[in-house]
């Protein structure tokens, strides 16, 4: 057998993913010796008409970064997806919407207003908010259009396998390639992490099973020995799938929820929210007060962001309904 063909594509995302693949280090010369990398824009010199150009199913893999927000990350989406044999989410922006998806409590009328028109850096007298065709003297200029609701890369095209994380480890980018390399890929629709919960592989030890106040990162100084959660840091460990090695915990943050919930969530928010309220007050106390329910709700200061980071776009809320 010849040379695979891999194609590397980024598209709604901060680019960390495309970093995750070069932290492969030495092992991305294995990756160059087996295949060839035919697309790769932040890389090489390969136009979107080349791969126009290239025979349907030609490229064995294209691992995908980046959430749906444009028309031109839908467009790439699609053109991939016909030309790959298969198509990997990668990072979690592809898999999940990713940090890009929290702007699904907004939409581009409202984010254009604020970023064009009212931050207090913007100087823009003419109110000037980007368009997606402008006529120049030397021709039509375009841009893509900016869609109001971000995408997970499964909820436009179908998808043959999830690699998670923000970004994911180099340990699962490597395992994943020696897989794809030695043929032996689990079933479709699979994603390329292990199935137990963080918490499974957090060296802190569990102890207690209340939590009586919620604290911020910068409110807390952690033992280095106790579960961050049971000192009082919203730590998704819970139902968050690991594979990171549990990164952020042994540098004493808590985790964040980047690898995706463990198979058998649907929504992980939603799931852990119905956690974290089972064990929030007093050990022994049976019921609060509704004034100590808001005391301690009142706590967590960025409910959304703090429980729907990276997955809003693939949770039963989806968005924010907006009035039109
Ligand atoms: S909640 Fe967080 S800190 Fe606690 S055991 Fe789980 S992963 Fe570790
Ligand atoms: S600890 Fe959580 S947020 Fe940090 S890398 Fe692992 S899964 Fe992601």
């Amino acid at each position: 057998m010849g040379k695979f063909k891999f194609a590397f594509y980024w598209a709604a995302s901060c680019g960390g993913c495309e970093i995750a693949v070069l932290d492969t280090d030495e092992k991305i010369l294995d990756v160059v010796e087996k295949a060839d990398i035919v697309f790769w824009p932040v890389a090489i010199d390969v136009k979107k008409k080349n791969v126009e150009a290239f025979q349907d199913k030609s490229i064995d893999v294209c691992f995908f970064n980046g959430a749906i927000r444009t028309s031109e990350n839908e467009e790439m989406a699609h053109l991939l997806r016909k030309k790959s044999k298969v198509l990997v989410s990668f990072g979690a922006c592809a898999c999940f919407g990713g940090i890009p998806g929290l702007a699904n409590v907004s939409n581009r009328e409202e984010i254009f207003t604020l970023v064009y028109k009212e931050l207090p850096s913007v100087v823009n007298p003419g109110g000037v908010t980007p368009q997606t065709s402008y006529k120049a003297p030397e021709g039509e200029l375009t841009l893509p259009v900016i869609y109001d609701t971000v995408k997970a890369l499964h909820q436009v095209v179908d998808v043959d396998y999830f690699l998670p994380g923000c970004p994911p480890t180099p340990e699962l980018i490597t395992k994943a390639v020696t897989a794809i390399f030695e043929g032996n890929l689990p079933p479709k629709g699979s994603t390329l992490a292990p199935e137990k919960a963080l918490c499974e592989e957090c060296p802190l030890e569990i102890v207690e099973k209340k939590i009586p106040e919620v604290k911020r990162p910068y409110e807390v100084s952690p033992d280095g020995k106790r579960c961050l959660l049971e000192q009082g840091l919203i730590c998704m460990g819970i139902n968050t799938r690991s594979g990171c090695g549990a990164q952020c915990i042994k540098a004493n943050m808590p985790c964040r929820g980047c690898m995706g919930p463990t198979p058998e969530v649907s929504d992980q928010g939603a799931k852990l929210i119905s956690a974290i309220a089972s064990i929030l007050g007093v050990e022994g106390e049976e019921t609060k007060s509704d004034e100590e329910t808001a005391r301690l709700i009142s706590q967590i200061r960025d409910p959304l962001g703090t429980f729907y980071r990276y997955t809003l776009p693939v949770s039963l809320l989806k968005r924010k309904v907006m009035q039109k």
